[in-house]
């Protein structure tokens, strides 16, 4: 419960638009590594993790190797 209030705090000092909410969980999020990910994947990073393969984070990151 406290997490909850310390997250309900810290979500009305940001402007509304920068929370995204991932279309698997339905979570909102508003901290840089997530929104990179949902921009990225569409996921947050929990779910990119269990639904996003290896291979396509990569193809999705253009990482070369
Ligand atoms: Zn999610």
């Amino acid at each position: 419960m406290k997490e909850k209030k310390r997250i309900e705090a810290l979500k009305r000092q940001l402007p509304e638009e920068d929370e995204v909410q991932c279309p698997n969980c339905n979570l909102f999020f508003y901290d840089p590594f997530n929104l990179l990910s949902l921009s990225t994947l569409n996921f947050c990073l929990l779910c990119a993790n269990k639904k996003v393969d290896k291979e396509e984070i990569k193809e999705k990151y253009h990482v070369n190797n």
